[in-house]
C-alpha cells in the first residue's frame, strides 16, 4: 500500500523533534538500514506528496537540532564511504592549501567517475586521520561542506538522494525515521 500523507499533517510534522537517543551509533547503522531500507522507502515516497515547505521547515529544524549535539568526529562516514562530486574550483581551491599545482591535486588524489565528476581516487578520503579530522578543512570541496544537505533548500528534490544517504549517514537516518513516525502509510 502506498504511503498515504498527502493530507499536509501540518501540526504532527512541526511537533517532530530529535535527541541524542534518536540517532543511531556509525557502527550500527548498515544492520538498521537493512532492517529499515523498505519502510524508509514508503515514507520517502509519501514525503513526495507533502507540501514541500512545510517538509523543508520541518526537516531544517530537525537538522538542526541534531547537529547540535551530534559531533560529526565521532563519526566520519561519510569521508570514509563516500566520495564528494570535486569541481574545477574546488581543485583550485585544494590545490592552494596543499602548495601544488592543480593538475597534481588531480593527479595525486582524484579520478573521474561514471557521471564524469572528480571524485577521491580511494575511500576513505586521503585527507581523513585516524582521529577524524580533515587535512584540508578550511579549503575542502563545497560538497564536503555542504554534506549531508539536510539544510539545502528545496529539499524535496533531494528526497532518492537522502535516502542513500541514510545508509551512511546516522543523522540523515534519524530525520527520516522521525518523519516515518508521522507517516501514517508505514
Ligand atoms: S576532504 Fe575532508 S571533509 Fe571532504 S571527504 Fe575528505 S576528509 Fe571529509
Ligand atoms: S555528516 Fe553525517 S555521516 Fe558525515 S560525519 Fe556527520 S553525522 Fe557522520
Amino acid at each position: 500500500m502506498q504511503p498515504t500523507m498527502k493530507s499536509s499533517s501540518k501540526g504532527d510534522l512541526n511537533r517532530l523533534s530529535i535527541g541524542i537517543q534518536d540517532v543511531p551509533q556509525p557502527a550500527q547503522l548498515k544492520t538498521l538500514f537493512a532492517k529499515n531500507g523498505g519502510f524508509l522507502r514508503k515514507t520517502v515516497s509519501g514525503l513526495g506528496k507533502v507540501n514541500p515547505r512545510e517538509l523543508e521547515t520541518v526537516v531544517h529544524s530537525l537538522h538542526q537540532q541534531a547537529f547540535e549535539f551530534y559531533d560529526c568526529l565521532k563519526c566520519a562516514n561519510c569521508c570514509r564511504s563516500i566520495s564528494p562530486a570535486i569541481s574545477h574550483n574546488d581543485v583550485d581551491v585544494m590545490a592552494k592549501k596543499l602548495r601544488i599545482r592543480p593538475s597534481e591535486v588531480v593527479q595525486n588524489y582524484l579520478q573521474m567517475d561514471n557521471d564524469g565528476d572528480f571524485v577521491f581516487h580511494e575511500a576513505p578520503c586521503p585527507f581523513i586521520d585516524q582521529e577524524n579530522y580533515c587535512g584540508i578543512y578550511s579549503h575542502r570541496p563545497k560538497a564536503c561542506r555542504e554534506y549531508p544537505h539536510t539544510d539545502r533548500s528545496r529539499f524535496y528534490q533531494i528526497l532518492q538522494l537522502s535516502l542513500r544517504n541514510a545508509e551512511i549517514c546516522p543523522v540523515v537516518y534519524a530525520i527520516l525515521m522521525k518523519l516515518s513516525a508521522k507517516n501514517p502509510g508505514n
